[in-house]
């Protein structure tokens, strides 16, 4: 193995370098005296079954231990909890200055989604949403991304998976570290960009910027609400991006990508589940060609009002169908583990001791 190479591409902005990180080129080099198939053995641990160098037992022992010293992961996981009779993981990650974020596995029929966090916790202060309620901690590096997706695959072997940027977090915020991420998903871990989703709340200057990135990424916007006074309310952002801003930005990124956007909208009883809600919902979606995605509100401590019952979202889809607008209504999973939509707070009692990781028994 070289001696003195130092991490290129990590942005692990955190001093640590970590065995998913570095790049093709950093491997290249610090195996520069191995023998030429190395690198595509260790590749392949790493990125199609989520195995780390100091794990891959098909590497000589030496080599293994060499390539422990130089990376080591940058997520300890904390706690693991399992939903919907196993079809649905949540991991409890510590990261290596202490911050704590969480990502969430569900399993499907055909494939699996994970769901990544982008920032542990968020500025942009959602009244209904627990990361939002917690507030901003600080900016996720490439690395802690990267393993997020890595774990999800070690979880998932050989099955299809979906990548979603629906964790804690506003991607858009963390836009050059999201970017790499997104490149590094779909070269080394060779998911389709077709299969990965970034959600934001409608940060329109990096919206329009995502359009012209040349990435075939999947779109998701939370709307929420139709109207700017209620928007405001709901998401305070929309004083900066208010909602005409949005539908031209919806509008460029389906011109750019060839991709309609999806509008999401959380349904929050007796607060924009309406028949005007719905109907200015539909002017919006119609404009702006986007498919949407209802997902009745998830309980959180900060919140006091509750998720649209059924029969209420019954006659909402009705009402935009017969509008003309696409709509599906979101399957909600892991609730019962604070694992669903807008509940990934990374609040834990788990006491993690003097060593960096460890798994919980349960
Ligand atoms: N910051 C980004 C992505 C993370 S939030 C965004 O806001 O889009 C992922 C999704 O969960 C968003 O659509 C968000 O509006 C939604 N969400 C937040 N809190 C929720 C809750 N309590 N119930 C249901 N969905 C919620
Ligand atoms: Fe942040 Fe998204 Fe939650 Fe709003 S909904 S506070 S943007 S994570």
């Amino acid at each position: 193995m070289t001696a003195g190479t130092t991490g290129t591409g990590a942005g692990t902005g955190t001093g640590t370098e970590s065995p998913w990180t570095p790049d093709k080129a950093w491997y290249r080099e610090v195996l520069a005296d191995q023998p030429g198939y190395r690198l595509d053995q260790i590749w392949h641990g790493l990125y199609r079954l989520g195995v780390p160098p100091s794990e891959q037992t098909n590497l000589p022992k030496h080599l293994r231990a060499e390539l422990a010293e130089r990376v080591a992961p940058v997520l300890s996981p904390v706690v693991e909890r399992s939903a919907d009779d196993g079809r649905t993981a949540k991991w409890l990650w510590a990261l290596p200055d202490g911050e704590r974020i969480e990502s969430v596995l569900m399993h499907y029929r055909d494939r699996s989604t994970v769901c990544v966090s982008s920032q542990a916790g968020c500025a942009m202060g959602c009244g209904f949403c627990a990361t939002g309620q917690a507030g901003y901690r600080r900016n996720l590096s490439v690395g802690e991304i990267l393993e997020q997706v890595v774990a999800a695959r070690r979880a998932t072997p050989g099955g299809r998976l979906n990548v979603v940027f629906m964790g804690m977090g506003e991607p858009l915020a963390n836009y050059d570290r999201l970017i790499e991420s997104l490149h590094r998903i779909i070269a080394d871990l060779e998911i389709g960009a077709r299969h990965v989703t970034v959600s934001t709340v409608g940060l329109v200057p990096q919206m329009l910027r995502l359009a012209d990135e040349g990435l075939q990424i999947g779109l998701a916007l939370s709307l929420h609400a139709a109207r700017d006074d209620l928007r405001t309310e709901l998401v305070p952002i929309n004083r900066r991006h208010p909602i005409d801003e949005l539908v031209a930005a919806c509008q460029l990124f389906r011109e750019r990508t060839g991709r309609r956007v999806s509008l999401e909208w959380a349904m929050i009883d007796g607060t924009n589940d309406a028949d005007r809600d719905a109907d200015e919902l539909a002017v919006v979606a119609l404009a702006a060609r986007a498919h949407v995605n209802l997902i009745p509100l998830n309980p959180t401590p900060g919140w006091p009002t509750v998720g649209t019952p059924q029969d209420r979202i019954g006659a909402f889809v009705d009402r935009l169908r017969d509008r003309g607008v696409r709509v599906t209504v979101r399957d909600n999973r892991g609730t019962d583990i604070d694992a669903a939509c807008g509940q990934l707070a990374a609040a834990t009692t788990v006491d993690l001791g003097p060593k960096p990781a460890r798994r919980d028994p349960s």
